[in-house]
């Protein structure tokens, strides 16, 4: 869990406090299976004093192992989001329930950095924009081994045709 104190901000009507540390994967409560990061997370920003709430802008930061979707391969690539959160002081009126909350001077980030790093995370990962997968004939990586395989006919109906035309 990452908490900011922010006793000597409230004190401030402008009041900030800079954010630029390293955490463990752990102390966002991201667990391998989730996301598999290599080395620490990088959080960057500020939380500010905004009158009623507290404001949280941040960059959340790091390297996350991937798996190409098209040809497997795995690689590491550098993820990254932004947040921007309010905090209400415990209490408040008028919130709602799903609003990030806090109690006396002590503001718990984590939340919304975790859940901003898990969703910057690609459903289909790919190793570069242009991968060219793997055969579906041949099985072989055609970034690394270009094969002349017909692929033209996926659809085995249609390989079924083609056959019967053929004599
Ligand atoms: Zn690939
Ligand atoms: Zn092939």
């Amino acid at each position: 869990m990452i908490k900011v104190n922010v006793a000597e901000i409230k004190r401030h009507l402008t009041g900030k406090k800079l954010l630029q540390f390293d955490v463990e994967p752990s102390e966002l409560d991201i667990a391998e299976t989730e996301l598999p990061v290599e080395g620490a997370i990088h959080i960057s920003g500020e939380i500010s004093n905004v009158g009623d709430v507290l404001l949280l802008k941040a960059r959340v930061g790091a390297a996350v192992n991937r798996v190409c979707s098209r040809c497997l391969k795995e690689f590491t690539a550098e993820s990254s989001a932004d947040v921007l959160e309010k905090f209400y002081p415990s209490g408040s009126q008028g919130v709602e329930n799903d609003a990030y909350v806090y109690e006396a001077d002590i503001v718990d980030i984590t939340e919304p950095l975790r859940e901003s790093l898990l969703l910057a995370e690609p459903l289909r990962a790919l190793c570069k924009e242009d991968c060219l997968g793997i055969c579906p004939v041949c099985g072989a990586d055609r970034n690394v081994h270009p094969c002349s395989c017909d692929t033209s006919t996926i659809d085995p109906r249609l390989a079924a045709l083609k056959q019967f035309i053929k004599y």
